[in-house]
C-alpha cells in the first residue's frame, strides 16, 4: 500500500508504540494514586506534558491533555463563550475543519453570532477583514494554522497579534500544522491552540490544548479534578506517554519533513501536473504545508478515482465526499471560489516520513493510468458511469 493519506491519519512510529506499550500492561496504575506505582504513572505524564510543552514552545502548566483535536477545539470555543455572558460572538472561517464548522453552526442555532470570514482564491483570508469583524462582543477568534484540504498556511502570528490589539482570545486549529511546520507559541499572541496526536504518528483518541498562563479557561468536562481541574475524566495515560514521545519525535524531524517529504511532495506533484493533462493544482504553491498536494482533475469524479487509485495501491482522500448517494463537494474548495466541478474533480495526496521515492514515482504512474482510465470510459455528458462508481454509496464520509 501506498499510504498517501497522512493528513487523514499516520502510520504509528515504533518509537512511540513502544514507549507506551508498559502503560496497557504493568504499569496500570491510576495516576491519581498515592502509592508508588500510582505516582510512577504520574510521573510518565508529567513527562509527556513537558514534551508536548516543548514541541510548542510553552510552558508544561499550559498543556492539557484531551481525547482528540475535535475536543480540543470544542473546549476551546465552548470556555470562551462561559467567561462573559455579554461577549457572545465568534469570528472564524468558512473553510475551518468540520469540529470547528458544526460546532459554530449548532451555536448560531442558540443565539451566539458567528461572522464566517471568506477565502480568496489561493485559499488566503485577509487580515484587514479579520480586523474589521472583531467586536468588543467578541468572545474568540478561531482560524485554523493549516487547512486539512489544501495545506494552506496562515500568518497565525500576525492574525493573532490583530486579534490582541483588539482585545480578543485568539484559538487556532494547529491540528495540521504541528509537525509539519514550525509552531511556537512564543512567538504569537495565541490564547489556545489546539493538536491531535493522529496526526503526528500517535495513535488516535488523545489530543491536547494550549491555554496561555493567566489566560481564563472553563472546563468542558467536571470530574476528579484531573488536568489541575481543567479537564475531568481519569487519563488516557498510555496514550499521553506516547503523544509525549510523538512530539518529541515530531520535533527531531521537522527538518526531515521540510526537506525530504517537502521533495518528494513537489516530485509527485510536478510529475502529475506535467504528465496528465487537465490537472491544476489547488490552493497557494508556496505558502502551504511542505506534505499536502491538492489536484483537481478535469473530467474526472474524485470518487470514482479515490476508488480505482485503491485497487491500483494507493490512499489518498477527495475533495468531495458521498453521503446518501449524492455527492458533496468539499466545502474548502467551494469557499475558495472554485466551481463544483472542479471540486469535484479534485484529490489530495499527504505525505509523511513513512513515505519513500521510489513511492512516489508509482504513485505518479497510478494516478496518470486511473485519470485516463476514466476518461476513456466517460460517457460524452452526464454522470460518469464506470465499476468504480458503484460502491460509491457505501462511502460515507469524508477523513479529513
Ligand atoms: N482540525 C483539523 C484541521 C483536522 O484536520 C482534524 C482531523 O482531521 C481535526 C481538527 C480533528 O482532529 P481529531 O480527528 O483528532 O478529532
Amino acid at each position: 500500500m501506498i499510504y498517501l493519506d497522512n493528513n487523514a491519519t499516520t502510520r504509528i512510529d515504533p518509537d512511540v508504540l513502544e514507549e507506551m506499550l508498559p502503560f496497557l500492561r504493568e504499569q496500570f496504575s491510576n495516576p491519581s494514586s498515592l502509592y508508588a506505582s500510582g505516582q510512577r504513572v504520574r510521573k510518565a505524564i508529567d513527562n509527556a506534558r513537558e514534551r508536548v510543552a516543548a514541541l510548542l514552545g510553552a510552558t508544561p502548566g499550559e498543556i492539557i491533555f484531551t481525547s482528540c483535536g475535535t475536543e480540543s477545539n470544542n473546549a476551546a470555543i465552548w470556555s470562551a463563550l462561559q467567561i462573559d455572558p455579554d461577549r457572545q460572538h465568534i469570528v472564524t472561517t468558512a473553510v475551518e475543519h468540520s469540529a470547528i464548522v458544526k460546532q459554530c453552526e449548532y451555536l448560531a442555532k442558540r443565539g451566539v453570532e458567528i461572522t464566517w470570514l471568506k477565502v480568496d482564491n489561493r485559499g488566503f483570508i485577509d487580515p484587514a477583514q479579520f480586523e474589521r469583524a472583531l467586536r468588543s462582543d467578541t468572545a474568540i477568534a478561531s482560524l485554523m494554522w493549516a487547512n486539512n484540504e489544501t495545506g494552506v498556511l496562515w500568518p497565525i502570528e500576525e492574525l493573532a497579534a490583530i486579534a490582541r490589539d483588539k482585545g480578543v482570545m485568539f484559538h487556532t486549529d494547529a491540528v495540521q500544522a504541528v509537525g509539519k511546520v514550525s509552531v511556537n507559541v512564543g512567538r504569537a499572541p495565541i490564547t489556545a491552540l489546539s493538536l491531535s496526536g493522529h496526526k503526528l504518528h500517535c495513535p488516535k483518541g488523545v489530543g491536547a490544548l494550549f491555554v496561555r498562563n493567566r489566560s481564563r479557561f472553563v472546563p468542558f468536562l467536571r470530574g476528579g479534578g484531573q488536568e489541575n481541574g481543567r479537564r475531568g475524566g481519569t487519563e488516557n495515560v498510555a496514550s499521553i506517554v506516547a503523544l509525549g514521545k510523538a512530539a518529541e519525535l515530531a520535533l527531531e524531524h521537522l527538518e526531515e519533513v521540510n526537506t525530504r517529504v517537502r521533495a518528494m511532495r513537489d516530485e509527485f506533484e510536478h510529475g502529475v501536473l506535467q504528465s496528465v493533462s487537465g490537472s491544476v493544482r489547488n490552493g497557494d504553491a508556496s505558502q502551504r504545508l511542505p506534505n499536502t498536494s491538492n489536484i483537481s482533475f478535469e473530467n474526472v469524479d474524485s470518487e470514482a478515482a479515490l476508488l480505482l487509485l485503491d485497487q491500483s495501491g494507493v490512499c489518498c482522500s477527495a475533495g468531495s465526499a458521498c453521503t446518501a448517494g449524492s455527492i458533496h463537494p468539499s466545502h474548502v474548495l467551494l469557499g475558495m471560489g472554485l466551481d463544483a466541478d472542479r471540486a469535484r474533480g479534485s484529490l489530495r495526496f499527504s505525505f509523511s516520513r513513512f513515505n519513500t521515492e521510489t513511492e512516489v514515482v508509482d504513485a505518479v504512474r497510478a494516478v496518470r493510468e486511473v485519470v485516463e482510465k476514466l476518461r476513456s470510459t466517460r460517457p460524452k455528458s452526464g454522470a460518469i458511469a464506470t465499476d468504480a462508481t458503484r460502491p460509491l454509496a457505501a462511502v460515507s464520509a469524508r477523513a479529513e
